[in-house]
């Protein structure tokens, strides 16, 4: 198990500043580097322009005034940083957050620098480019045909997965709106609504052509332009229409109620997928959730699952979702969007296997047969990995878009999200004008198809040069990724010997839950051991942790199966309250450290257990 024998994994470590700065000599060099460039690029620029600020100004009393004080803000400033949460060190096992990689420190300096505005080719002719080549290289790492995929870099994952909502909802509404024109000319009947808003948006064009539908026409039957409540949908329909719905598993990020508050939806349109005993989408209650979509003539927006759940960080069975929607395609010609959330595990898919074995061959990547040292990874992967989870990554290069938090599992500064779709026809939304922005006419990316208007390049670049200095692959970046699935195996084995700790089942990646919870308490005692144990670290020095609550209405069967395997009484109500561990530090699994952290973890474990243990409940 030890990898650190291997020269590709020792080489990772060149990719940090390191726990104690150990790449410090190295990195200040590369800033320094960064600042010497930008300065002579301003000095040979436009040279003949002459100094606006000469050296006489410089030596001015208040022009050193100035300075004094910057200098001392600045130092007032750094000071009250040292108050910052610790994130750098492998002690920092709480959030999705940890050390940022030196490529993705030395891209943000250098474009800080810079500073284009990605909302126009005008402020950005280079910022532009890097986001282009940065969102083919997150395409090419999830499987997309990188030519025909599209996409942008977002502020966060909250906002991709907007995105992906935004543009659902067009195309919805341009089918809704074909629909509409149709019934209303009685071509087509009211039970036709589902099946018309689920055609494929070639099908869609051609029913266009053939019925003679114009512009004016879609848009005068439009929800988006007239809204809901100036549109004579009850006469065309003869029932009030209730709008469409998503299909999102209970295991779903904040953000997605969010949306549907947001894009005015109603939260209500946000529909529960439940979850199986193991806490994954559950794919019966998927098919039997489209079904009462159908009944009810709710048009569905997107279908949703999840790769790295925010809790548990699980994998739904995407590729086995995509092969239930690909059935509804072949045998009823109704075409679902298949949107995943790899907020937090979208990087993981550098860690599907080689692509030499795939049947499915037009991802666009270059392969070759694994290398030894290849296969050393996959092995040190395979006990680590179920098949099943490298499965369902595998599937996401067939679903229609994406979401990518570069700032959680690529090591990238806030803020840096992405949403990508698998071609222009999922990237399309509606054009915004905007007479002082220059749109090429090409494309869409530009300011009027992204929620967000001004957006750095920082993020695009950081991603551009992580992507150059290692293949987004199981043999480049995977190796990261692969060492923090480690981590995560080594903290099961210490916090398994803790007696009266409960490691929560499955752990699909590098988050490991676990409850307090000897055998024989209840449900609700274990929730009250928990919480003051997760008070008693949290409280002190050595470690960083969080917690957070399974709840019954989405993970009543795995709460219920959970109770079971530790031997505790289940009282059917309550809620289940875990310590979350996020294992993404490259550095806890470290040979040369002088701690063995998963020891010390089950060694404060242990005290802060014996510690916060009422006398009178003593095992
Ligand atoms: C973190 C996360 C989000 C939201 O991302 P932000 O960058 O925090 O807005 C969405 N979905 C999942 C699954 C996440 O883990």
């Amino acid at each position: 198990m030890n990898s650190e024998c291997n020269p590709s994994d020792i080489a990772m470590k060149s990719m940090f500043l390191g726990p104690q700065s150990e790449n410090a000599d190295w990195f200040r060099e590369m800033i320094e580097s960064v600042l010497s460039h930008t300065v002579r690029w301003r000095q040979a620029r436009f040279p003949n322009d002459g100094r606006a600020i000469s050296a006489s100004d410089m030596n001015i009393d208040e022009f050193r005034h100035f300075r004094d004080r910057m200098s001392g803000a600045l130092q007032d400033l750094l000071r009250s940083l040292e108050a910052e949460t610790p994130k750098f060190t492998p002690r920092y096992i709480g959030h999705m957050v940890s050390e940022n990689s030196l490529p993705a420190l030395l891209a943000e300096f250098a474009l800080l620098l810079h500073n284009p505005n990605n909302a126009s080719k005008e402020s950005a002719k280079v910022g532009l480019v890097l986001e282009k080549h940065g969102i083919e290289a997150l395409a090419r790492m999830v499987g997309f045909e990188p030519r025909s995929a599209r996409g942008h870099f977002t502020s966060c994952g909250t906002i991709a997965n907007f995105e992906a909502i935004w543009r659902a909802s067009h195309w919805f509404d341009r089918k809704f709106s074909l629909a509409l024109n149709l019934i209303e000319r009685k071509l087509y009947s009211p039970q036709d609504l589902f099946t018309l808003c689920h055609v494929t948006h070639d099908r869609w064009a051609s029913l266009l052509e053939e019925h003679q539908i114009s512009e004016p026409d879609l848009a005068a039957r439009s929800l988006l332009r007239n809204g809901p409540w100036d549109l004579p949908t009850h006469e065309i329909l003869g029932t009030s229409f209730r709008g469409p719905v998503f299909l999102v598993p209970g295991n779903r990020h904040y953000s997605w109620p969010k949306s549907a508050a947001v894009f005015g939806l109603g939260t209500a349109s946000a529909w529960s997928i439940d979850l199986d005993e193991e806490g994954r989408l559950d794919l019966q209650d998927l098919k039997a959730k489209i079904e009462k979509a159908r009944r009810e003539q709710r048009p569905i927006l997107c279908v949703i699952s999840v790769a790295g759940t925010t809790e548990l960080g699980e994998v739904d069975p995407i590729a086995s979702v995509q092969d239930l929607l690909d059935e509804y395609q072949s045998r009823e010609n109704l075409s679902f969007w298949h949107h995943v959330d790899g907020a937090y595990g979208g990087f993981l898919t550098c860690l599907r296997k080689g692509k030499a074995s795939d049947t499915t061959s037009n991802t666009g990547m270059t392969t070759s047969s694994e290398s030894p040292d290849a296969s050393l990874a996959s092995s040190l992967l395979d006990g680590a990995m179920d098949e099943s989870i490298l499965r369902a990554l595998h599937g996401i290069e067939r679903v229609d878009s994406v979401t990518i938090d570069p700032h959680k599992l690529g090591y990238v500064p806030y803020a840096c999200g992405a949403f990508i779709a698998r071609d222009e026809a999922h990237y399309a939304t509606f054009q915004v004008q905007a007479p002082y922005l220059k749109q090429s006419p090409e494309s869409q990316s530009g300011w009027s198809s992204t929620l967000e208007g001004s957006r750095s390049a920082a993020g695009a670049a950081a991603v551009w040069l992580t992507a150059k200095t290692m293949s987004l692959d199981r043999n480049g970046f995977g190796r990261i990724l692969t060492k923090t699935i480690a981590a995560r195996m080594t903290f099961a084995q210490a916090i398994a010997n803790v007696a009266g700790a409960q490691l929560v089942s499955p752990a699909d990646t590098n988050i490991l839950c676990f409850s307090i919870a000897p055998s024989g308490s209840t449900l609700a005692q274990a929730n009250e051991r928990t919480r003051a144990v997760y008070d008693r670290i949290e409280a002190g020095p050595q470690f960083s942790v969080s917690r957070t609550t399974l709840l019954r209405t989405n993970y009543a069967k795995m709460i219920t199966r959970l109770c079971q395997e530790w031997g505790i009484r289940d009282d059917g109500v309550s809620d289940l309250l875990v310590i979350r561990l996020v294992l993404m530090n490259p550095f806890i699994v470290s040979k040369e450290m002088m701690v063995d952290f998963s020891r010390e973890f089950a060694n404060e474990l242990l005290n802060q257990m014996r510690s916060a243990t009422p006398s009178s409940g003593a095992e």
